[in-house]
């Protein structure tokens, strides 16, 4: 007689990998390199099954009055993805790419990232599956308010701290805030963080992820002993990262040389305006319409000759298909996921010292966390001591993350995955289990 589930001494690891089998899945880009640090880490089985699995998923429906008076009803997500280290931290986006999958995996990199600077948070993420360009002002707070009610139970200072995302912003966090609010009858600034700096935003929060990027590409630089002066960058995505960590790295001398929003892009061997780029876009105009550049589009900005390529838009741009031709000596992931597991192999190969965006872009949860502990002790900093906290820091998380990649002889990513994930191993044999 032959039984359903035969006894198999080989551990169960990834039942559903099959699903996961895509190079373009972000859970799938995620969970490769999970994998690959904690084998070296020899993670415990049991703690490999926990750090695998997202602990909560919500999935709600919104309805919503559309201004026309119609109902419409669209779908959000809310994803805890680890709270063993503190509250869980991340941001919520407005997109019609808004998938599960999605959500999960940037909930899992909120964890990595928390744990890589070493700061008390775990990681979330959100979304709603809609197109912001085509909603007005009012269906969009109308479509915040509901879906902030609908995952009331989850949020609070404690509990789950949203933040901005793609597309969503200060406005969004205003509403989010309003709405929880209203519902505790007090007012609970610290429930979500990247707010307007009067209602209890932090100074200096709106560039604390451009100037993060900014500031492990000049570590990066000296560490491969590259002058930081006149060093080239091309930067993918000129919104609130892109633009931020384009100004300041040509604050610090180095020349950007081209730049990219959807519309396309522009390139100037000599280095690009940054200022008049930024007041350009300002004016609501693409890139595609900057008249003082040559163009270039989306694709060729990835490989065009520059010492240092900022992906700063969107997940997966950097595939197997286009990483061979990445000229770039150092790749800073200012986006979340901007290279998938298969382009990495090939980046290595090709010696490309990659920023990870685990630490490359985790200036923003930095100020964010600031702000959070501003808020709950009622009392504010200047800019100059929040960008000096932040630039601490970043400069300790890169040389931690060196330090790791160094010793176990494997590049940053991986390195700063083991160093994550360490540290939120600790904390779970620390707790125990409860049961
Ligand atoms: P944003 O909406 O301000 O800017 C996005 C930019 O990318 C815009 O210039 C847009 O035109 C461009 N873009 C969109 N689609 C593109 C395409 N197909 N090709 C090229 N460019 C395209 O968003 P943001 O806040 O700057 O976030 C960008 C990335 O950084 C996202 O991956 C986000 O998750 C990540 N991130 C943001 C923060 C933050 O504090 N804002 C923190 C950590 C990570």
């Amino acid at each position: 007689m032959t039984t359903a589930f035969p006894h198999s001494s080989t551990p169960l690891i990834r039942p559903d990998k099959d699903r996961f089998l895509a190079e373009e899945n972000p859970f799938e880009a995620m969970m490769s390199r999970f994998d690959h640090a904690a084998q070296r880490l020899s993670l415990d089985q049991g703690l490999y099954k926990v750090l695998r699995s997202p602990e909560k998923q919500i999935i709600v429906s919104v309805p919503f009055l559309r201004d026309s008076g119609e109902v419409e009803v669209y779908t959000g997500y809310r994803v805890l993805y680890n709270t063993s280290r503190g509250p869980a931290k991340g941001g919520i986006r407005f997109d019609l790419n808004v998938t599960l999958d999605e959500v999960k995996a940037l909930a899992a990199w909120m964890t990595w990232k928390c744990a890589v600077v070493n700061i008390p948070f775990g990681g979330s993420k959100g979304g709603v599956v809609c197109d912001p360009a085509n909603l007005s002002n009012a269906e969009l707070e109308r479509i915040t308010r509901r879906y902030t009610a609908a995952i009331i139970e989850t949020l609070g200072p404690d509990s789950d701290v949203p933040a901005p995302d793609v597309n969503t912003n200060e406005g969004v966090m205003a509403w989010i805030m309003d709405t929880y609010s209203m519902h505790k009858r007090h007012t609970v600034t610290a429930v979500v963080t990247g707010k307007p700096v009067a209602m209890g935003g932090s100074l200096g929060r709106r560039e604390a992820t451009g100037r993060g990027c900014m500031l492990v590409t000049r570590e990066a630089l000296k560490r491969l002993k590259l002058p930081v002066q006149g060093a080239r960058v091309a930067v993918q995505g000129f919104g609130n990262v892109g633009s931020i960590a384009a100004e300041l790295m040509e604050a610090q001398g180095m020349r950007v040389v081209a730049v990219s929003d959807k519309s396309g892009g522009v390139y100037h061997e000599k280095g690009l305006d940054v200022q008049a780029l930024i007041q350009h876009v300002r004016q609501r105009k693409f890139l595609a319409e900057y008249a003082e550049a040559q163009h270039l589009t989306n694709e060729e900005l990835l490989t065009v000759d520059c010492d240092v390529l900022v992906p700063a838009a969107l997940e997966n741009v950097i595939t197997s298909k286009n990483a061979a031709k990445v000229k770039a000596r150092i790749i800073c992931e200012g986006a979340n996921g901007p290279t998938t597991a298969n382009a990495d192999r090939i980046l290595e190969e090709n010696g490309v010292f990659v920023i990870p965006d685990i630490l490359a872009n985790a200036g923003g949860v930095t100020v964010s966390y600031f702000e959070w502990v501003q808020d709950r002790g009622g009392f504010f900093w200047d800019e100059d001591t929040v960008n000096q906290r932040l630039e601490r820091i970043m400069v300790q998380s890169f040389d931690e993350v060196a330090g790791m990649a160094a010793r176990h002889a494997i590049n940053l990513r991986i390195g700063a995955y083991m160093l994550a994930i360490d540290r939120v191993a600790a904390v779970h044999r620390m707790r125990g289990m409860y049961a």
